[in-house]
């Protein structure tokens, strides 16, 4: 009986696949076991790898009482608050890159899903970090702002889709030695859109050394943003962050 039903659903996430169902039974996209309408299965989602508790209000990193952090105290970056669903770890990584490279999209709305928070966050628009014409017209879409579409419906606020540009990359980021990342992407957004007193979110998938996220915060203030919030799907630590 157990199989018999296995396979009807099976069948069923077969066809669901083909004509583009959401909400039909369908398999763990990590371990192939069967996960009903949901894109991972319960155990797969209960051990997804999660942030401490206690962290810096304004870079997410691991700080004692929500305090925030000697880092950001001693250089205060251009965003204000930095809001992380997951840590960067096993297997958020493989849902990222897969979301990515193997342009698995309805990982996106998953991650919105997941990232909406209660009370809803507040801010007058989102925008979400621009990929350069390059890496868009290599890839096909810009993870982020895919990921900020469902956020930005589920909070009813205004997605501001073309305010923001990203010029030529220099070298990927993740070569560079975390000291040189600054440098790197010092200058590289430009933004046609008056920012004037607007608390603004910033969606991204993750959030490294924050120094993209940065420059796009130092830009966004320049253009008369009043707050920039990141809203991350992970945060990466380090090992000196982690374990905590
Ligand atoms: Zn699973
Ligand atoms: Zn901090």
């Amino acid at each position: 009986m157990k199989g018999q039903r296995l396979s009807i659903y099976r069948a069923a996430a077969k066809v669901a696949g083909r004509i583009g169902a959401a909400l039909l039974p369908q398999d763990c996209l990590l371990c192939g076991a069967l996960a009903g309408a949901q894109l991972l299965c319960s155990a797969c989602s209960d051990s997804l790898p999660r942030l401490p508790h206690s962290l810096c209000p304004v870079c997410a990193l691991p700080s004692p009482a929500n305090g925030t952090c000697g880092a950001c105290l001693s250089h205060t970056p251009f965003y204000d608050a930095t809001l992380a669903g997951f840590r960067y770890d096993f297997p958020i990584d493989r849902l990222v890159q897969a979301l990515k490279y193997d342009h698995r999209l309805a990982i996106a709305p998953w991650f919105a899903t997941v990232l909406l928070p209660s009370p809803p966050l507040e801010g007058d628009l989102l925008l979400a970090l621009p990929l350069s014409n390059m890496r868009l017209s290599e890839r096909g879409f810009n993870q982020a702002l895919e990921i900020a579409r469902p956020l930005a419906r589920a909070l009813g606020l205004p997605l501001a889709t073309t305010a923001c540009t990203r010029m030529q990359d220099g070298p990927p980021q993740a070569s560079l030695p975390w000291a040189e990342r600054q440098k790197n992407v010092r200058g590289v957004f430009e933004c046609g859109q008056d920012l004037a007193g607007k608390s603004v979110i910033v969606i991204d998938d993750v959030m490294t050394t924050g120094a993209t996220l940065n420059e796009f915060a130092r830009t966004l203030k320049k253009h008369g943003a009043r707050r920039v919030t990141n809203w991350v799907v992970a945060r990466t630590l380090t090992s000196q962050d982690w374990p905590p």
